[in-house]
Parts: structure tokens; sequence; C-alpha cells
């Protein structure tokens, strides 16, 4: 027995199913959190990054769109500069026309603030606030422009003094928050030479086009900021839900610094507790001083929608990865708990004694081995089973008679039935007495199967044949429990005679002697044979033999019909108390589809068991001769008559039919047995009983009555008959010679008839019960007979006297 054991420890009471579930769901939940986790950091990442990019890019746009009122300006000037009478009245200083064109400016560029012309000197000639002579520096912008020859557009801070003599006069607040201005300025040429310019002034304080723009082109919040000492604060802005810049709003110092320094400012930052993405960009005026900054923003309203989305994508997944997951565990459940419970259903079934129970799982992994397996041990668990049965059934058969014949030739019935074999023989192993019995023993009618004149010499013993041309075969077999403490039988006491077969050739089926063939082989070393798995050169067998069939000889190749996969062969025998085994026949059985180890075990136990039968039989039969025999005549005994007549005349009554009884004494025995000694008279009482068996039928019944008297029942047979046997045995005795007798040895014979015998009276003593004074008892039989006997006794031995239908007959 081996146990295979797994106990890994302490486990919670959970069924397969539960534990699968948990570390399937586990295994695929884990890995989808940290996706979702890792999902939303990456979203989180590239949406801070798009919101940066986004607010880097409205930056651009916002700084276009920064100018773009100051661009136009500066385009309408430039055309102006082409006109000679413009330039002429510049330089003559033509005031009214000055005016009027400073007018129809302000009035095309509403939005400009103020529009001036300036004098070489850079003396305001014309205003659109009607404010003139000025002379405008504007932190050396003028100067620049007019030096260079070059239109300029820059930012400028204008102090509160300046916009008041230029009539700009727009902060009436005094606040330092409503002095940046955009500035245009365009010099005016004559011949090559700077004669004057045209000035416009776009005050960016709630300026309503920059803000609104950006926020119409880019969808973001903007502001102007205007530096106003250690900060900035908001000019200019769209007043926008989300937008956390108001004018008024001061950026934050970090911003601050970082826009000071002339650099771009693109970040996310927390703004009055808010998360939002700015993007600021320095505005510096002509000598590059940063004097405030455009800026845009996201307001964190908008992030948050993004992050929202994220969360939203991140759910998903794990909702789509949950349910993959839920149908991978499901299909993983169904191949592999299915089988689990397949495999438990199975074992139970299999365990309350449905041995044919089978496991059959179409998994293709370790499950479909599992229940090939079982299926496997199922097969063999219910062949051993079967083989239980068979075994059983076969016991059966052995108890079921005593008939050493029935025996025989049954068991090879009954192991037809009970093997997959397609042919078999069973051999009775035969005491030679002397040649004469070897004939008679034999009786091929009876047996009907055998043909032990087989002329062929060439196959000389089967076994002879087998092992000349298939040594291979015999060297490949599985030499199966050999026994090499074998008495050896006295081989030419005992021959094998096949005593029944199937599936086999009949010539096969012939007599061996003990030293002949594997047949022999196996009864003398008392072994088990199996040729076992027969090779593919076992064809040389057959072409062996094919070949001598084509050499013109006719020769029968089969050991049976088809060739056999294995062949094997059992002892029948008995270990006898003195050491001699006795043997009792051998048994040959061949399988097309091979026999198995269990088979070959089962079917030794069967030869063992059939043998140990055989032997009874055999005992059985020889008690039961001695029992009813007579030894010195072999005829039946007094005992067994009684028996036999008994039997008989009931027969005869119910069917009314006849028999006849003989009662014989010898004449003057007891002269032979005192002159020539008793050794002689037992050999004239053995011829006596010699002649009377060969004078009678099988069916009729010699015994020996008691001393030298003797009867004979004759069923079915009328007194003629039964006289003619007489007369034969009077006849064949008185002419026999005795050796050492110089006289012959006559008989006398009484017959009786039933049912003659009723109409004989016999005079005296009768008494059946009946009243009827018919003589129907055995006992009145035999007297009557012995009667007749005495008859013929007296009236001189030697003769017969008997009674036919009346007739008195006394034959000397
Ligand atoms: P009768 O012709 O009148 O029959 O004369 P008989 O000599 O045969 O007389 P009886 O029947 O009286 O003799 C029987 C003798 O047979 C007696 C006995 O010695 C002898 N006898 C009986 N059984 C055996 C036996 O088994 N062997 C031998 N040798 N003799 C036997
Ligand atoms: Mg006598
Ligand atoms: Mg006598």
């Amino acid at each position: 027995m081996s146990d295979i054991i797994y106990s890994p420890g302490p486990r919670p009471k959970m069924s397969i199913r539960k534990k699968f579930l948990i570390s399937f769901l586990s295994a695929a939940i884990i890995p989808l959190i940290i996706l979702a986790i890792a999902n939303t950091i990456i979203f989180k990442t590239q949406a801070k990054k798009n919101a940066l990019s986004k607010v880097r890019i409205t930056l651009q746009g916002a700084e276009r769109i920064y100018y773009t009122q100051a661009n136009e300006l500066k385009n309408a000037f430039l055309i102006s500069n082409y006109n000679l009478y413009f330039t002429k009245s510049l330089i003559g200083k033509n005031r009214q026309f000055l005016d009027s064109l400073v007018y129809s400016y302000k009035s095309a560029f509403n939005y400009a603030d103020l529009i001036c012309v300036l004098s070489r000197y850079k003396t305001v000639l014309a205003s659109s606030s009607g404010k003139t002579d000025t002379t405008l520096i504007l932190n050396g912008l003028i100067n620049k422009s007019f030096n260079r020859d070059i239109p300029i557009v820059k930012t400028v801070y204008i102090k509160n003094y300046t916009q008041r003599k230029l009539g700009l006069n727009y902060n009436n607040t005094g606040s330092s928050i409503n002095n940046l201005f955009l500035v245009t300025v365009v010099p005016v040429t004559y011949n090559a030479k700077v004669v004057g310019g045209i000035v416009g002034f776009i005050n960016l304080y709630e300026d309503s086009y920059i803000p609104r723009t950006i926020y119409n082109d880019y969808h973001m919040n903007p502001a102007i900021f205007s530096s106003i000492f250690q900060t900035q604060t908001a000019i200019s802005t769209m007043n926008i839900p989300g937008n956390v810049f108001g004018v008024g709003s001061k950026l934050p110092f970090s911003i601050y610094k970082k826009i000071s320094s002339g650099k771009d400012y693109i970040n996310k930052m927390n703004y009055d507790g808010k998360n939002v993405f700015v993007a600021f960009h320095p505005i510096k005026d002509i000598n590059n001083k940063v004097i405030g900054s455009l800026g845009v923003l996201i307001s964190n309203h908008e992030y948050v929608n993004l992050l929202k989305k994220t969360a939203i994508y991140s759910i998903l997944i794990i909702i789509f990865g949950l349910i993959i997951s839920l149908i991978i565990t499901y299909f993983a459940s169904k191949d592999t708990l299915n089988p689990i419970y397949m495999t438990l259903d199975a074992i139970k079934k299999f365990s309350s004694g449905e041995l044919d129970t089978r496991l059959i799982i179409k998994t293709n992994d370790e499950f479909e081995k599992i229940g090939e397996g079982f299926t496997e041990m199922a097969v063999t668990v219910h062949d051993r089973e079967e083989r239980m049965l068979k075994y059983n059934e076969f016991s059966d058969f052995l108890t079921k008679s005593l008939d050493f014949d029935y025996i025989l030739s049954g068991t090879l019935d009954k192991l037809e039935e009970l093997t997959n074999s397609v042919s078999g023989i069973i051999y009775e192993a035969v005491e030679i007495t002397n040649k004469k019995d070897i004939q008679n023993d034999i009786d091929i009618k009876e047996t009907g199967l055998i043909n032990k004149n087989i002329e062929n010499d060439r196959l000389n013993g089967y076994g002879d044949l087998f092992e000349n041309n298939l040594n291979k075969v015999y060297d490949n077999v599985n030499d199966y429990n050999y026994n090499d403490n074998y008495n050896i039988f006295v081989k030419n006491k005992y021959k094998l005679v096949p005593k029944k077969h199937y599936g086999i050739r009949k010539f096969v089926a012939k007599e061996f002697s003990l030293d002949d063939g594997i047949v022999g082989e196996c009864i003398t070393k008392k072994k088990t044979i199996w040729f076992h798995d027969i090779p593919e050169n076992a064809i040389l067998l057959k072409d062996q033999l094919l070949s001598d069939r084509a050499n013109g000889k006719t020769i029968d190749y089969g050991f049976c019909e088809v060739f056999p996969k294995d062949i094997v062969w059992f002892p029948l025998y008995i270990e006898s108390s003195s050491k001699i085994s006795i043997p009792l026949g051998v048994i040959m059985l061949s399988s097309l589809k091979g026999f198995k180890k269990e088979d070959i075990v089962f079917l030794e136990h069967a030869a063992k068991e059939l043998s140990i039968t055989l032997d009874n039989a055999r005992m059985h039969q020889k008690l039961n001769k001695l029992s009813i025999t007579d030894e010195l005549t072999g005829l039946y005994n007094r005992r067994y008559l009684n028996e036999f007549l008994e039997r008989e005349l009931n027969l005869a009554k119910r069917h009314n039919t006849q028999l006849s009884l003989l009662m014989m004494d010898i004449d003057n025995f007891k002269h032979v047995n005192d002159f020539y000694g008793h050794q002689l008279g037992d050999e004239v009482l053995r011829t006596v009983g010699q002649i009377i068996k060969d004078s009678i039928r099988s069916t009729d019944f010699g015994a020996r009555y008691g001393g030298e008297e003797f009867t004979i029942v004759l069923p079915y047979t009328d007194f003629g008959g039964s006289f003619e046997v007489a007369k034969k045995i009077k006849e064949e005795l008185s002419k026999y010679q005795f050796k050492g007798l110089v006289e012959n040895v006559t008989i006398s014979i009484g017959i009786v008839n039933y049912p003659d015998c009723e109409e004989f009276n016999s005079g005296e003593n009768i008494n059946d019960g009946s009243n009827t004074g018919k003589i129907n008892t055995i006992d009145n039989l035999l007297k009557i007979a012995d009667d007749f006997l005495y008859e013929a006794k007296s009236n001189g031995k030697n003769m017969i006297v008997g009674n036919n239908k009346g007739d008195k007959i006394i034959f000397k």
C-alpha cells in the first residue's frame, strides 16, 4: 500500500470553488487597480502637459492680439506718410489741416484714446484731445523712432502728469494702475528727412478689445498686468466665471519676480486656493524695462473636468477588466471546477459499487489525464471483479460434478466462455498399462474430436515444431512462474490425450508423450508456459511452412484459425503424499488480444483448483467402483445387484417390459478347491466372471452373488433372449481349458422371467403383501431362480432350468 499525502498545514474551510474565485479575482483585480492608478497618473500628467502647452500657445496668440490694434494704427499712419499734402501741412504747420486729419483718424480708429501729430521737434501740433504744444518724450521712444526713421509700437508707462498735459486724462483715480499705454509712433519724412510724426495711444486700463479677443479666440482667461512697486496689478481682464484675475488683483510675488527678470512664466499654480494653469509674458518698455505683463489661464474648473474624464476612463477600464476577468473565471472554472466535481462524482459512484463508472474529461490538460487515470483504475478494478466472478463461476462449476470426464470436457467449455481465448485444448494424462490399453483408452468415437492418426511425420509433435521454428519467440517470451523443483513423472507411464478442443485445426489436437513438445514440457516441468506478445518474426513460422506447402507438401500451418498473439499452457497435476506428482493433463489456450498477467494468475488458480477436483473425481470414481464391484471377478457385488434389480424390476412393472434373471452355481466347486487349491479355485471364478462379461451386453448386469454363485439381470429381455445368454455361458465354460485342471468346469443355471413368472406358481411361501399370489418382489424373483437352479443341481448339474410361459424348460 502506498499513501500519497498532501497536507500543507491548516487551511480555512473553504470549497475549491471559493478558493478559486478568490484567488482568481484577486489575481485579476490587483493588476487592474494598478493599471487604473497608472492610467490616472498618466492622464493627470498628460492633462497638465496639455494644459500647459495650451496656455503657452494661447499666450503666443495673446501677444499677437495684444499688438493688433496698435499695428493697425501703424499701418494707417504709414499710409498718411505718403500723403504729400499732409507732409507739407506738417512742415508748414497747417494746424487746421492737421487737426482735421487727427479727427478723421480718431473717428476711424475710435479704440485709440489719443491721436496726435508731432513736429520734427516732438511738439504736439494737432491732437484728438485738442491739447497741443506739449513736447513728447515718452522715455526716448519718439527720439528713437525719429532718429532711426522707423515706426515703433511699444507699451509705455505714462505718468499722470504727462497724461494730463496730453489730455488723455483717464486717470481720475490718480492710481498708477491707469498708466500703461500701447503707443504707436510713425515718423513722417520728406526728402528722406524726418519732418514730424503721428502718434496713437491706446489705454490698456480696462481695455475691452484685448481680453475679449483672446477669450473669443482661445477660450482662455486673459489679463494684462501693470507693474506697480513690488508687484503687478491686473489692469484689464475679462469678467467671466472661473477667472481668478479681477481688475486690481495682484500677481503672486513668485511670478512677479520671474516676470521682472524678463522671462515667460508658464506653470500650474495655486491662485487664491484654486488650481490654475497660467502663462505670463513680460511687457517691456523701450528700454527693456519690465513694466507689466500679459497673462492667460485655464481655470481649475476646466482641469478638474479633464481629470474627471480620466477617472471615468479608469473606472471604465476596471469595469471592463472585471467583466473580462469574470468571463475568464467562468471559463477557467468550467475547465477546472467541473472536472474536479465530476471526478468527485465518479469516485462517489465508483465507491458505491458502480464499477463500470468511467470518467471522460476532454479538457486537453492534466484533468484529462486524471480522467484517463480514473478510468484505467476503474477498468482494472472492474476487470478484477469480473475475474473474481469468473473464478467463482468456475469454482461453482467444479463443485457441480464428480464425473472426471464431465469435468474435463466441461472445463474447456467454461474457459471458452470465461476467457477471451480464440482456441483451446484440454489434454488428459492417461496412464499407459500396455499396448492394448492405449487402443482401448482412446475412444475416438466417444470424444468425437480427435484424430490421433496424423500421417504427417513432419508434424511430429506440434510443440517440437513450434520450438524448432520459433526459437526466437520462445527466447523472447516471458517465462512465467518457472518451477525448478519438479519431480519428473515416470514419463513412459503416461501420455497426453486431447479430450476436447475449440478453434483448433483438428490435426493439431494430437496425442503427446510426456517428453514431447511444449505440452510435454508443461506437464513434466509442472510450469505454466506463456508465449506472450508473439513478435513479428513469428511469421517466419508461417513462411517456413508456407514454403513447404509450395514444395508440394500439404502442410497446414495454423495453430488456430488465426495466428494468436498469446499462447499459454497450464499443467494439471497433483502432488501425492509420496512426493511423486501425478499428472492429470494440460490446458492450452490462445488469445488474439493477448492475456494479461492477471488473466494468467486467474487461470493458474483455476488450473490448480481443477487439478484438485479432477483428482477427487478420480478417487471418487475408484471408490465408487470398489463399493459396487467384486474385486476377484470385476463383476458387480450382491449389494449392488439388489439395488440394480430393484430399480429394473420397478421400471419393468411401470413400463410393462420384460426382465430376465439368471442364477448360476459352479458345479462341484468344492472339489476344485479341495483338490487343486484355492488359488486355482479363484482363477476359475475369475474366468467365469470374464465369460459372463463377454456374454452380456453393456446394458445387462452381471454380479457375483456370493461364493461360486453368479447372477445376471437382463432388462428388456424375454425368456428366449435370456436362455441364449445362459446357453452361451454354459457352453463357453464347459469348453474352457483351465491350466492345471484335468476336468472341465461346468455350471448350472436357473432362469426366471418377469412377467412370465407371475403365471407360474412356485407353490409355497409367497407373500408380497398384496395377497394376489403374484410374484413381484426381487426376493421372490431370486427365490424362483434359485429353485430352478436347485432343480438343475438335483437333476444332474450342467444344465439350464426355467419356465417359458408355463412350459418347463430343461436344457442339458
Ligand atoms: P454343487 O455342485 O452342489 O454346487 O457342489 P459344490 O461343491 O459346488 O458345493 P457347494 O456349493 O456347497 O460348495 C461351495 C464351495 O465354494 C465352498 C467353498 O469352499 C467354495 N468357495 C466359496 N467362495 C470361494 C472363493 O471365493 N474362492 C474359492 N477358491 N472357493 C470358494
Ligand atoms: Mg454353491
Ligand atoms: Mg457349487
